[in-house]
């Protein structure tokens, strides 16, 4: 094999490993690989994401300070009756919006694995995810203005005290006497939906903002085909930059389920089949 060659072919095999090369109709699906690689860099590395999720966060420091002055103002659908007297609270995520776990998932795309409950639970309690850009800044500014900060995250219960330490460790506001951060939790009804969970802190507060990195964490219809979430997207377009904050976070969320419905049923090649058909690729024009 020439240089030239050799070179071509490898640069070809390191496209593929990392799940870019184009694939035709025709052609064979690739086997099973994580994706993740480009996400990763990006959220690893790049200025690009660091501004991104700043710019988010400078976004909901303004909002809070709008919704503080306004008491009408809620960010949740499940804040029912009267609730101008309650007390503010903010609701955000913890994954990828307030914690940063792009070394877990640096370890997958480097180590040709993929997520795993044993491995993401082991990492958990390693507690060393560190706080994504902008959101320590926020938190601590809501905390100062006597807002409650809840984490509502669809960690397991048993990564409760992990998670609470690895937020504590950062310097992340907790609430004296109160629990503020919500894992599933079956004992208490709490599964994956979390509008259980947005309902009962708007019982006592009224919650003035949504930040998360994934539609669920802003809706509980957030399961579906593409076109099922982009209906419920734009019925909810005005909360969109106004009480919901969104992180980016290319990496991983339901919107890659999306395309074959969450169906983890059906194999493999068969689910990356469906993604794949969800693009909307470029036909060169006939010339
Ligand atoms: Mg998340």
């Amino acid at each position: 094999m020439t240089g030239y060659l050799k070179q071509a072919f490898l640069a070809a095999a390191l496209l593929f490993a990392q799940g870019t090369l184009p694939v035709r109709a025709a052609d064979p699906m690739p086997p099973a690989q994580n994706d993740g690689f480009g996400a990763t860099l990006w959220m690893q590395t790049s200025v690009e994401y660091k501004a991104a999720a700043l710019g988010a966060y400078a976004l909901a420091r303004i909002r809070l300070d709008e919704a503080l002055e306004d008491p009408d103002w809620t960010a949740a659908t499940e804040q029912t009756g009267d609730f101008k007297g309650l007390p503010p609270a903010v609701v955000l995520d913890v994954d990828e919006t307030v914690l940063d776990n792009s070394a877990y998932m640096a370890r997958l795309v480097t180590t040709g694995h993929h997520f795993a409950l044993k491995s993401w639970d082991a990492f958990v309690k390693d507690e060393v995810s560190p706080p994504i850009p902008g959101a320590l800044a926020f938190t601590r500014y809501a905390a100062s203005k006597g807002v409650t900060v809840f984490y509502v995250t669809n960690r397991p219960v048993g990564e409760k005290e992990a998670t609470r330490g690895n937020l504590e460790k950062f310097g992340f506001p907790m609430k004296d006497g109160t629990d503020t951060v919500m894992t599933q939790d079956p004992a208490k009804g709490w599964d994956a939906f979390k509008g259980k969970r947005r309902a009962a802190i708007a019982k006592n507060y009224r919650i003035a903002l949504l930040i998360g990195d994934n539609f669920g964490d802003f809706t509980d219809s957030f399961k579906g085909t593409p076109a099922d979430r982009l209906k419920v997207f734009e019925a909810d377009k005005a909360h969109w930059g106004h009480d919901w904050i969104l992180i980016p976070n290319p990496s991983y969320g339901s919107w890659e389920q999306a395309p074959f419905e969450g169906n983890y049923k059906i194999p493999a090649t068969e689910r990356r089949k469906l993604q794949v058909e969800a693009l909307s690729p470029w036909e060169p024009k006939a010339k």
